[in-house]
């Protein structure tokens, strides 16, 4: 059913600038043999180049010290571990590690399928970073070889991977993106009654309006489920919607469920719910002629068709790429 505009409960959410689009056709490792360190060096690096970064005595710079023998090039830049403590927020933290926001979306976008920083990340919980040295000369990129974040007992890494495109992308050592899994249907739905449109006649007001999602027909009592993880933006009715929730997923998506005959139980605003746990059930409330529900996927704010808009992927990596990134992987996690 068609629907007045939905305003979305947070301006603030979903700045994330990357699109999700993984392809591993024609990807190329960036890993070059100068990242690699023999790990015996490693306590002797850890120790001997401590230095202060920035205005923060609690983050520490050090050199990954390259190896002391002989096979070692003595002209070529070592990678540099950069660490900070998160005193506020991740934004907060990486922006002292040096990084610009782009940068800190972007590691921010591949690390929502792990961590909810919101509800995860604490004051004192560690940040690290694998960079290339400053004198190596790649201003072009910023983007770090690898990241570490320490929640409490928990360590998280995501290394890093460029297409031949030079497009940067973040995977755990395994090759697989963290980015979270997110289903195309919330249920399992007869027939799509209505379709996304830009502009269409109304059957309710017989007026040419958008329709900004998918209505997707079943009986009355269906479970819905919710697509992909994220937390309860909105509970309750709204005019035409009827009794509707809004989910902010992990940036940039946020997910709309309308026409609900009732909620699960026990759900509130700012509840997490997980990728497929039921959330409501499908009824005919609000404008709507019959059971069915009105499903809506924006990304960044803006209303997408949900039966073809990108949804984030997973295992970008063939077999081949993967064994290779997991090698150069542990060389640089031997660094953190
Ligand atoms: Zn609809």
């Amino acid at each position: 059913m068609p629907l007045p505009a939905f305003v979305a409960p947070s301006a603030r959410s979903g700045k994330v600038i990357l699109a999700c689009a993984l392809s591993s056709v024609c990807a190329a490792l960036i890993f070059s043999p100068q990242h690699a360190k023999h790990p015996a060096d490693q306590d002797d690096a850890a120790g001997a180049q401590s230095a202060s970064l920035n205005r923060e005595a609690a983050d520490t710079a050090r050199s990954a010290q390259p190896a002391s023998s002989a096979s070692a090039p003595e002209a070529t830049p070592q990678p540099v571990v950069r660490s900070a403590t998160v005193k506020s927020s991740f934004a907060e933290a990486v922006e002292r590690l040096g990084l610009d926001s782009r940068t800190a979306a972007l590691l921010a976008h591949a690390f929502s399928g792990e961590i909810d920083f919101r509800r995860d990340l604490k004051p004192g919980n560690t940040i690290s970073l694998v960079v290339d040295p400053p004198e190596a000369g790649n201003a072009s990129s910023q983007n770090p070889l690898a990241v570490r974040i320490e929640t409490g007992s928990t360590s998280h890494d995501l290394f890093l991977y460029r297409n031949l495109e030079g497009k940067p992308f973040y995977y755990t050592k395994d090759g697989a993106s963290t980015t979270p899994a997110f289903s195309r249907y919330p249920l399992a739905y007869e027939r799509v009654s209505s379709e996304f449109a830009l502009r269409r006649l109304d059957p309710v007001t017989h007026r040419w309006q958008s329709h900004d999602g998918v209505d997707l027909a079943a009986p009355a009592g269906t479970p819905v489920h919710a697509t992909a993880r994220g937390t309860v933006a909105f509970i309750g009715r709204q005019t035409g919607y009827g009794k509707v929730i809004v989910l902010r997923n992990p940036p940039p998506y946020q997910t709309v469920f309308a026409h609900l005959s009732r909620f699960a139980k026990g759900l509130h605003r700012g509840a997490h719910v997980k990728q497929g746990q039921v959330i409501g059930y499908v009824g005919s409330t609000g404008w709507a002629t019959g059971p069915h529900l009105h499903y809506e996927v924006h990304v960044d704010s803006v209303p997408k068709d949900p039966l073809t808009v990108a949804l984030p992927g997973k295992n970008p990596l063939d077999a081949a790429e993967r064994a290779q990134f997991a090698k150069e992987a542990d060389r640089l996690a031997a660094l953190l």
